[in-house]
C-alpha cells in the first residue's frame, strides 16, 4: 500500500484523483488532504476517506482540518506515511510543496505545472538532493512518458498536441472581446477556471513547453506544438531514427492521474471509457495561429530566455487571468499584460528561491498596476 497526499483535493484534478483512488483501494491509502478554501467539500471528503491529516489554506472554518494556512501544504507533502504527493494546487502557490516533497524523497505526481515552470532548476535540484521523483499528470507529458519506455537518450523531438481551446477558429477581431463564459467553455476538457482561460489564450501550451523542457531535458528547438481539436492524440515522440510514437485516448485526466500513481507499472482500471477508433471521427492537425494567440509566443520566448523569465511570464499570466475572470480586463488584454511585464522587467539568473520569489512579486506588482 502506497500512501497518497492530495494537495488541492477540492479542485478538478483533486476530485478526479479521488475517483481514481476509489477504484484502487487495495493499492493506495489516502493519508492527507488539503484544500485552498472550499471547507464544505473538504469536510465531505474527509468524512468519507478519514485520512490522517487534513489541512485548509484559508476560507471558512472547517470541521475536520487539523492545520490552517499555507504551511498545511508542507505538512501534507512531507508526512512520513506519504509516498506520493499529488500536487493539484493551481499556480505559484504550489511551488513550496513541490520542493518540500522532492527534498523529502517523495514521488510528486505533478498537475501543478506552474511550480516546474517558475522553479525549473531548483525543482530538479530538490529531486536530486532528496531522492524524490517528478512524474507528470499533465496529459501531454504523461503521454510522452508513456511513449519513452527506457529510450530517453534517443528522443529527437516532442510534439505536444493542443486542442486549440474554444477560440481555435475565431477571427482575431471577435476574440478581443470574448466573454468569461465563452473562455470557460472548453470544447474537450472540463477543468478549473485558471487553466481553462490558459487554454483559451494558449498560455497553457507555453507553460507545457517549459514544463516539457525541464521534465525531459530537451532544448526548445526539440519541442513543438500542433493543434489537434479532437484531443485524442496527447503527444508524439520522435526518435533519432525518425520513428514516431503517440499516446491516444478519449480525453480524461483519470488515466494520466492513475499512471502518475502507478508508473512504471500499469494497473487495471475498469472505470475509464475504453478506446474506440470508430468513435473518434477524423483526427485533424493544424498549426498554432501564433499571430492571434500572442500569449503562447511570449511564453515560449520566456522559456527560451530562461532564468527568471518563466517566473515573470507565469506571474503576469496569473494576475491577468484573475483580472479577466473578475471582469476587470477584456480577453485580448491578457496577452498585452504578459508582453508588457516581460518587456519591462530585468531577467536574472534563477539562482535561488529568493530570486524567483522576487521576480514573481515584481511581475505581480507590474501586472496588477496594468489590470487596475
Ligand atoms: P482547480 O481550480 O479546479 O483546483 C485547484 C485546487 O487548488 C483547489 O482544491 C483549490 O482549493 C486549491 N488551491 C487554490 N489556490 C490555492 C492556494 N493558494 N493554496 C493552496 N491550495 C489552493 O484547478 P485544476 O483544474 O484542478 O488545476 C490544478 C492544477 O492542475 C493546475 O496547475 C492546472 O494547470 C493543472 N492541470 C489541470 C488539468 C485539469 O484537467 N483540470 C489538466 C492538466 C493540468
Ligand atoms: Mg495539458
Amino acid at each position: 500500500m502506497r500512501g497518497v497526499a492530495i494537495l488541492g483535493s477540492t479542485g478538478s484534478i483533486g476530485t478526479s484523483t479521488l475517483r481514481v483512488l476509489a477504484r484502487q483501494r487495495d493499492r493506495f491509502r489516502l493519508v492527507a488532504l488539503t484544500a485552498g478554501s472550499n471547507a464544505e467539500l473538504l469536510d465531505c471528503q474527509a468524512e468519507e476517506w478519514r485520512p490522517d491529516f487534513i489541512g485548509i489554506v484559508n476560507g471558512s472554518p472547517s470541521r475536520t482540518a487539523r492545520e490552517r494556512g499555507a504551511s498545511c501544504l508542507l505538512t501534507a507533502a512531507t508526512h512520513p506515511d506519504v509516498d506520493i504527493v499529488v500536487n493539484a494546487v493551481v499556480g505559484f502557490a504550489g511551488l513550496d510543496a513541490t520542493l518540500a516533497a522532492l527534498r523529502a524523497g517523495k514521488r510528486v505526481a505533478l498537475a501543478n505545472k506552474e511550480s516546474l515552470v517558475v522553479g525549473g532548476e531548483l525543482v530538479l535540484e530538490a529531486a536530486r538532493q532528496g531522492g524524490g521523483e517528478l512524474i507528470p499528470i499533465d496529459s501531454e507529458h504523461s503521454a510522452v512518458l508513456q511513449c519513452l519506455t527506457d529510450r530517453r537518450a534517443e528522443i529527437s523531438r516532442l510534439i505536444l498536441t493542443a486542442s486549440g481551446g474554444p477560440f481555435r477558429d475565431w477571427p482575431q477581431a471577435q476574440l478581443a472581446d470574448a466573454t468569461v463564459a465563452e473562455a470557460l467553455n472548453h470544447p474537450t476538457w472540463r477543468m478549473g477556471n485558471k487553466i481553462s482561460v490558459d487554454s483559451a489564450t494558449l498560455a497553457n501550451k507555453a507553460l507545457e513547453i517549459i514544463e516539457a523542457h525541464f521534465l525531459f531535458g530537451l532544448g526548445y528547438d526539440a519541442l513543438d506544438v500542433v493543434v489537434h481539436p479532437q484531443s485524442i492524440v496527447h503527444a508524439f515522440v520522435e526518435f533519432v531514427d525518425g520513428s514516431v510514437l503517440g499516446q491516444l485516448g478519449f480525453p480524461t485526466m483519470e488515466l494520466p492521474i492513475l499512471y502518475a500513481l502507478s508508473h512504471p507499472e500499469r494497473l487495471p482500471d475498469a472505470g475509464v471509457r475504453r478506446f474506440d477508433p470508430l468513435a473518434t471521427g477524423a483526427l485533424t492537425f493544424e498549426p498554432v495561429r501564433t499571430e492571434v494567440f500572442r500569449a503562447f509566443g511570449a511564453g515560449v520566448a520566456a522559456g527560451r530566455r530562461g532564468g527568471t523569465a518563466p517566473a515573470i511570464f507565469n506571474a503576469a499570466n496569473e494576475v491577468a487571468v484573475a483580472g479577466f475572470l473578475a471582469g476587470k480586463i477584456r480577453f485580448a488584454r491578457i496577452a498585452e499584460v504578459i508582453e508588457a511585464v516581460l518587456a519591462e522587467l530585468r531577467v536574472e539568473v534563477a539562482s535561488s528561491l529568493e530570486v524567483i520569489r522576487d521576480a514573481d512579486r515584481q511581475a505581480r506588482t507590474r501586472a496588477e498596476r496594468m489590470v487596475g
